[in-house]
C-alpha cells in the first residue's frame, strides 16, 4: 500500500499532526489529485484552533483551498485526464440536488467540505469527485489557483451574486484580511464608484488602499458611519467579513437608502437589526453569503488569466507540508500583513 504525509486535525486547540497515511484510492467517479498548493483560511482556524465549527470525525486531514495535478482517476471519471492541472471546488457537492442543478453549489444539500466532512488537501494527495474539480489555466500558478477557489471566490460571490453590485455604486468592506482584501480588488474591478475599507489594523488599511480602496477608516479612530454618511450619503453595498455582532451592526448603520449589507463572516454572533421604522422605510437588506458557486471560480480564472485581476500580492507566506501547523499559527496570529498563507506539499515544482 502506498502511503503519503498529511496534516491531520486530531483535536481542536492542539497542533496539527503530520501523519503517514494511505494514499486515498479514487472511487469510480473520482480523481486523485497530487496537491501542489493548499491555502489556509479563517474556517481552518474555527476548525483547528477555536473548535467552534464541527468536523464529522477525527482525525481528519484539513484543507479545502487547493490546486494540483490529476495523478490517477477512476474508470467513470471521463471529464478529466491524468496530468490535467485542476483546482478543487472547496466542497464535494453532489451534482444532483436542486441547488447543484441550478448552479448554486454553495447550497448543496449533500455538500461535503474538505477538511470538515471528508479528508482535505493538506496532504500530498487528495481524492475528489471528478465533477467537482475545475480546470486550472496554464497561465495561473498553483498557489494563486488554490487561494482563488475560496479566499477570492467567496468575496466575488458575495459582491456579485448576493450583493448584486452594479457599476457606479458605493461599497464598504468591513474587515480587510484574507477575504476583505480581495473584496476591495473585486469591487474596483466591478466598477464601484467608491470603495471604503474599514479595519482596526493599520497594515490592513495600508494594503487595502494600495489595492484600490478610496477611503480607509479605522473604527477606533473615526466615527465610520458618520464619515460614510457625510462623504457618500451612505453605502449601496456593505460587505461584512468579520463575523462579529458589532461589525454587522456597523455595516448596517453605514447603509444608505436601498442599501444591502452582505455578511460573509461566520460565528456564533447574534447581531441586532436597526429599528424597523428606519430599516423597512429605507428598504435595506441584510443577506448571508456562504462560500461560492463553481461558476464564480471559473469566471475568476478567466479574469486572472486575462490579466484583469492581479492576485500576485495575495500569497503572504509559503510553508512545506511538515510545517503546516506553523502556517496555521501564522494565520491565527492575525497580523495585518497576512492575506493568505499556502502550504506546498510537493515543494516548488514547475
Ligand atoms: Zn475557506
Ligand atoms: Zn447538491
Amino acid at each position: 500500500m502506498k502511503t503519503m504525509l498529511a496534516a491531520r486535525l486530531v483535536c481542536a486547540g492542539e497542533p496539527l499532526r503530520i501523519e503517514e497515511i494511505p494514499v486515498p484510492e479514487p472511487g469510480p467517479d473520482e480523481v486523485l489529485v497530487e496537491v501542489r498548493a493548499c491555502g489556509l483560511c479563517g474556517t481552518d482556524l474555527h476548525l483547528a484552533v477555536a473548535g467552534d465549527l464541527p468536523v464529522e470525525r477525527t482525525p481528519i486531514t484539513l484543507g479545502h483551498e487547493a490546486a494540483g495535478v490529476v495523478a490517477a482517476k477512476g474508470r467513470d471519471a471521463a471529464t478529466v485526464r491524468e496530468g490535467d492541472r485542476v483546482a478543487l471546488f472547496p466542497a464535494a457537492s453532489c451534482g444532483a440536488c436542486r441547488f447543484c442543478v441550478a448552479g448554486r453549489e454553495s447550497l448543496c444539500d449533500r455538500s461535503k467540505v474538505y477538511g470538515m466532512a471528508r479528508d482535505g488537501a493538506l496532504a500530498e494527495y487528495v481524492a475528489a469527485p471528478a465533477r467537482s474539480v475545475i480546470p486550472l489555466p496554464d497561465a495561473i500558478p498553483f498557489d494563486i489557483g488554490a487561494v482563488a477557489t475560496d479566499g477570492v471566490a467567496t468575496p466575488f460571490h458575495a459582491l456579485r451574486t448576493r450583493g448584486a453590485l452594479r457599476a457606479g455604486e458605493t461599497v464598504g468592506v468591513f474587515g480587510c484580511g484574507g477575504l476583505g482584501t480581495h473584496a476591495v480588488q473585486i469591487a474596483r474591478l466591478m466598477g464601484a464608484a467608491c470603495v471604503v475599507a474599514v479595519d482596526t489594523d493599520p497594515a490592513a488599511l495600508v494594503r487595502a488602499s494600495a489595492l484600490g480602496a478610496d477611503l480607509a477608516l479605522d473604527p477606533r479612530e473615526a466615527d465610520v458611519a458618520r464619515e460614510v454618511r457625510r462623504r457618500l450619503g451612505g453605502l449601496d453595498l456593505a460587505l461584512e467579513c468579520v463575523g462579529a455582532a458589532e461589525t454587522v451592526a456597523l455595516a448596517v448603520r453605514c447603509l444608505g437608502k436601498g442599501g444591502r449589507a452582505v455578511v460573509v463572516g461566520v460565528g456564533p454572533a447574534r447581531p441586532e437589526l436597526p429599528p424597523l421604522a428606519s430599516f423597512v422605510g429605507r428598504e435595506q437588506a441584510v443577506l448571508g453569503s456562504f462560500g461560492m458557486d463553481r461558476r464564480d471560480i471559473e469566471d475568476l480564472y478567466r479574469l486572472v488569466a486575462a490579466g484583469r485581476l492581479d492576485l500576485s500580492a495575495s500569497i503572504s507566506a509559503r510553508y512545506p507540508l511538515a510545517q503546516a501547523d506553523a502556517a496555521l499559527r501564522r494565520l491565527a496570529g492575525r497580523d495585518g500583513g497576512v492575506v493568505r498563507v499556502v502550504v506546498e506539499p510537493h515543494g516548488e515544482l514547475p
